[in-house]
This record gives C-alpha cells, structure tokens and sequence, in this order.
C-alpha cells in the first residue's frame, strides 16, 4: 500500500483587478484554500475558493484521518472525512475543505501511478467547450463591451455570461450582445437577485436579446421559484454551484435546465461524476461553476458535460499560480496528456506574496 504521508493546507488571498460587483454580491479579493497531499515522493494538490478556515477543519479534522490511508483508495478517505464533520455540518467551510483534499488525493494517485487524471479516470471527451464568465454590474458599459470582445472576437469563445441584477440590466444585456454579435450564446447570471415573478417579466425581455442561460433568477435555496421561472420561459434556468452533496443534487435536478456542480463544493471529484449521473438520469446535462483549471480532467470524463465556467476572477488567479494552465483555443480546452495528475505545478515563489496562513 501506498499510503499518504502528510496533508498541509496553504492559504492565498488575492486582490481583484478591481472590485466586482454581481446581483447579490461585491468583493474586492479572493481567498483561495490549497491542499498539497503527499505519498512517497509525490505530491498532489487541490483547492476551494472558500475561507481560511477550510485550512483549520484540514489541519484539525481531515489530515490525521486521511494521513496513513492508503493513496490508492479516495473514495475511502472521503468516506471517513464526510463521516468525521458530521457535527460540524458539511454545507460550506466543512465540505468545501473536504473537496480540497480529495482532489489533491485523486491528483496524487494519478502522480503515484504516472499518468494525467483524464487518463485516470477515463475520457468521454477530447476537450470541452468554456464559456467566457464576468460582466459584473459594476462595470461600465466601455469595460463590459471589452470583456465580451476579447472573449469572443480576439479569444474565439463563442458563448459569454454576464452578472444581471442592478438597475440597468437591459441595458447592460442589450450592450453585450451588440459587442458579441448575433451568432455567440449569451448567459446571465442574477446570483438569486429576483423574485420569481421579477425573474419571469425579465425572462421575457431576455428572449428579445436571445439570451439562452438564465443562472438563480431566484434564489438557489428557492427551488419553487426556479422552477416556476424554468417553467415560464424559454431560456435555461440553471444553478448548481452551491452544491455539497448528493441529496442537493437529486433535489435541485427537478427544478432546473442544466445542472451546474463545483468540484471544490461539492466533495471533489467522485461525488462531481456521482452528481453528473444523477443529472443524466434526470436527462440533464452539467455546467462546471467555477475553478476552471481544477474542472477541466473531471469535465473530461463526463459524458452529459455541456461547459466550462471560464471565470474572470478564477482564470486570473490560475494562470499566476500554476504552470501547466491550460488556455482554451476556439473555446475548447484540452489537457496536456505529457503532464501527470491535474497537469499543474505551484509556482511556489511567485504566489508567496500571496499567502496570509
Ligand atoms: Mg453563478
């Protein structure tokens, strides 16, 4: 047996290129909780973007649990892990460190093993598609126009999500979709700022801008709302992204269009392929919120895969912390078959000045 010797946890806060602003929400700085986990001389890592308290629950009630295990046998350490925070609860800090530590273990198994983790876990897919994601409302309608541009006219992403929920929303749609052209998919994300009625009188104005992804119209705690708003229009309504366990999923599965699912939320990479199947069997496919560097092996082995959340903030953020970051061509990614595991390597003295724990 190959057992895993040690998990450490790293925590990294990292400044915004300026604040940003969505429905529900304004930050100015991202926290992001990374765990290296090492067997022999390999080491594998994962992260969430969650608190700096997921690295106490790794320090303090994951670690001495989950070090001695064998590195072969992750469903088994996750077991043991989501067993341990039961009284802690797993929505949130619970969970999201657990998803931190079981895809470092899947990272380090495909390491020990020598090979990428697609190749572990088996490929459905060559690459996947992503889609451009930021537009916040704070932006002026000179920097939204940017963004989108970049995305699809110099980058070649074909579809773009924009933040919905301020004051001028129809604006701010009707500005994107002039930028992008009428051939690019146009999602909004309301980050659960309407009313379902609300949501259902914008839906109507959406359809005019062929807006084809409406993301928590309502609350994603509001699972009636979703689907009364799924129900009453055309476009998608989609959520997912706050998922941390399977009874969410078979839950939030009858109330949307496509079901999204984090990897660093909802336990890491076996309960993401758990999820998807509950999805398929719901005849839905899945979005992967988020992380996009952390989603792209698991998003290769989903056969019901629809996309890649290619995050401003998180695409920024990756593309400082790892080599091997991986940039899509023609809106596609495709991994590095040469480079075990996730196929990334901390840059450990760039990120430094980053980290607070
Ligand atoms: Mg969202």
């Amino acid at each position: 047996m190959r057992a895993v010797s040690e998990i450490n946890a790293a925590v990294y806060t990292i400044p915004t290129d300026q604040p940003e602003t969505d429905g529900t929400l304004t930050w100015d700085h991202t926290t992001m909780v990374l765990v290296e986990a090492r067997a022999e001389d390999e080491t594998g890592i994962g992260w969430t973007y969650g608190p700096a308290a997921c690295a106490s629950v790794v320090h303090d009630q994951l670690a001495p649990l989950v070090r001695g295990m064998s590195a072969f046998d992750v469903p088994a350490a996750f077991t043991t892990m989501v067993r341990e925070i039961r009284n802690a609860g797993r929505p949130g800090v619970a969970g999201y460190a657990i998803s931190a530590v079981e895809t470092a273990l899947w990272d380090l198994k495909a390491r020990l093993l020598g090979l990428p983790l697609c190749g572990l876990l088996g490929q459905a897919l060559p690459h996947v598609p992503v889609y451009g994601s930021g537009g916040f409302v704070n932006y002026t309608i000179p920097q939204l126009h940017e963004q989108v541009s970049q995305w699809v006219h110099e980058e070649g992403i074909p579809r773009v999500k924009i933040k919905i929920g301020g004051a001028d929303d129809i604006t701010r749609v009707r500005q994107a979709r002039d930028a992008m052209g009428p051939l690019a998919g146009l999602y909004v994300d309301a980050n659960g700022a309407y009313t379902a009625k609300q949501a259902i009188r914008i839906a109507e104005v959406l359809e005019g801008s062929d807006v084809s992804w409406f993301e928590e119209p309502v609350s994603s705690d509001d699972l009636a709302g979703l689907r009364q708003v799924r129900d009453a229009t055309q476009i998608d309504v989609t959520a997912g992204e706050y998922g941390y366990d399977l009874f969410y999923f078979r839950r939030m599965a009858e109330a949307v269009d496509c079901l999204q699912i984090d990897v660093t939320r909802c336990g890491g990479i076996l309960e993401w392929q758990r999820a998807t199947a509950i999805a398929a069997a719901h005849n839905l496919e899945v979005s992967a919120h988020c992380a996009p560097q952390l989603h792209l092996h698991a998003a290769l082995a989903t056969p019901n895969l629809r996309h890649v959340e290619w995050f401003h903030d998180h695409v920024r953020i990756e593309s400082l912390f790892f080599d091997g970051f991986r940039t899509p061509v023609e809106g596609m990614l495709e991994p590095d078959l040469t480079r075990p595991g996730i196929g990334l390597e901390l840059r450990t003295p760039d990120v430094e000045k980053y980290r607070i724990l």
